[in-house]
Parts: C-alpha cells; sequence; structure tokens
C-alpha cells in the first residue's frame, strides 16, 4: 500500500504530474480527437491545460474523467481513490470528509463517482461458461438488531443481497432484492450466468430448482469447507465477498450515524 504522504496525495503539482504519467505513458493525446500534436500552455492560470494543434480544444488531465469539472484538488481526488479501493471495510462519506478536510456535500459526491466508475453497469455477456465456475450466495442487509426501532423478525422483513462471484476472473455482481425467493434467485443466475456452467452454491433451497446441470453444493452449516468433488470456495470468495461488502455497507451506517449524533 502507498504511503498516504506520497507526494501525489500531498502536493497538487506531484498529483497532475502523476496522473499525466499514468494517463498518457507514451506522450499526451486529446481526448477529443486523438491527435497526438498538442501544446502545453504556459502562464500560471494555465497550468496543467494543453491545446490540441489540430481541433484546437483546450484539455487538462482531468477531461473524460470522473475529476472533470471538479473543484476539488487532484490530490485529493488521488487519497481518495486510493482509500475507497485499497481499504477492506471500505469508507464512509464522513470519513472522507476528515481526512481530506472537505466538506462532507464534497465527499459524498466524489465517494459517489468514484463507486460508480469502479462499477460495470451493464454487463455485456454472461458470466462463467463450460468449464468455469461460479458461485452464488446470499445475505440479509439492514434491521437485524432487536433494539432497532423498527425491527421485525424474519428474513422477508429485511433486504436481500445476491451475490455472484466467478473466482476465476474475479469478476462479482451483486443484486438488492426484496425478497430472495427461488424465482427471484433463479431469475438472476439465468440472465446473468451461461448454462454450461459449474454453479457452486451452498444447500440453500433457493438453488434446488435453479435447472442448471452442474451444480455443486458445499455445505452451510457444519465444517465442510470442501465437498467430496473439490468444490472448496463458498469460504473464501463469494461469501469473503458479501463479508466485505456489508463491512463496508456496515463503515458507512455507523458513520452516518455517529454523525447524526454530533449534529444533536
Ligand atoms: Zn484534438
Amino acid at each position: 500500500m502507498t504511503a498516504l504522504n506520497a507526494p501525489q496525495f500531498t502536493n497538487e503539482a506531484a498529483a497532475i504530474a502523476h496522473l499525466e504519467a499514468s494517463r498518457w505513458p507514451d506522450g499526451v493525446n486529446c481526448p477529443h480527437c486523438g491527435s497526438v500534436t498538442v501544446t502545453r500552455m504556459g502562464g500560471e492560470t494555465q497550468a496543467g491545460m494543453f491545446q490540441c494543434n489540430d481541433c484546437r480544444d483546450k484539455f487538462t488531465c482531468r477531461t473524460g474523467t470522473v475529476m472533470e469539472r471538479s473543484h476539488i484538488p487532484v490530490h485529493k481526488w488521488l487519497l481518495a481513490i486510493h482509500l475507497l479501493t485499497a481499504s477492506k471495510k471500505g469508507m464512509s462519506a464522513h470519513q472522507l470528509h476528515r481526512m481530506l478536510g472537505i466538506t462532507y456535500k464534497s465527499a459524498w459526491f466524489l465517494a459517489h463517482r468514484v463507486r460508480e466508475a469502479m462499477s460495470n453497469p451493464k454487463p455485456k455477456t454472461g458470466m462463467g461458461g463450460a468449464g468455469h465456475q461460479v458461485q452464488a450466495d446470499e445475505t440479509c442487509y439492514g434491521n437485524t438488531s432487536k433494539r432497532a426501532k423498527h425491527y421485525k423478525k424474519g428474513h422477508s422483513n429485511k433486504s436481500g443481497v445476491v451475490a455472484l462471484v466467478n473466482p476465476a476472473t474475479g469478476e462479482a455482481r451483486a443484486f438488492a432484492v426484496k425478497t430472495s425467493t427461488s424465482e427471484v434467485v433463479n431469475k438472476i443466475l439465468w440472465t446473468n450466468v451461461h448454462g454450461g456452467t459449474t454453479l457452486v452454491t451452498d444447500e440453500s433451497k433457493l438453488y434446488k430448482s435453479s435447472g442448471y446441470q452442474k451444480h455443486e453444493t458445499v455445505l452451510h452449516y457444519g465444517n465442510e469447507y470442501v465437498n467430496k468433488d473439490g468444490y472448496t470456495t463458498l469460504q473464501t470468495t463469494s461469501k469473503t465477498f458479501l463479508a466485505f461488502s456489508k463491512r463496508e455497507w456496515l463503515a458507512s451506517i455507523t458513520s452516518a450515524a455517529s454523525n447524526t449524533c454530533n449534529a444533536i
């Protein structure tokens, strides 16, 4: 993990140089027309600006990125991206606001843009395929404390998340569902996972009617981490993915709650 006091996180000129070097390792090119004949503009007010010699448009290293049209300095963006991606527990907007010295509103906007950039909103292809395995698992979010104001017993009163993970490629997709029923889960499976895939799940009834010809189950309770055919990974990937995402969500909520307390 890069030190948090590295120059690109603390100094604006170093941050811009760092971003330019990683964005254009083979030389600057125009994000509007792709031309490589560009001129770095001089003068204090034009620091970091380029002009394209072909289309005459001006641009900076922020153009066409999540940082475009933002007044937050580049070094704060880089530090925020580093914190949001390198921290296993995730980071709330409130924590970013404190660490970066920017307003809560800016921190929220920034975190939202970074998360959006990391997502793949419309995956074009299905996961898995012949010779691949995809693990499916589900968990409940929210309303788990009996002391919570609107606590109601039972899974049907909690929001669910269904997660699909391909351990070979690292691809993961998560879906918020109102209630986890076989019908809901099967619809998610069949719109995201190729038919020839080996589906790996726990012994939940939800997956019994999934219809996948290759379906391996690993015991959820008990001590089975590897089933007789060597399918091992429910403990290490899809569950870990859900655990991390749940912790990230809890971290955000905890900070939101403490924020509210401070405000009172
Ligand atoms: Zn151009």
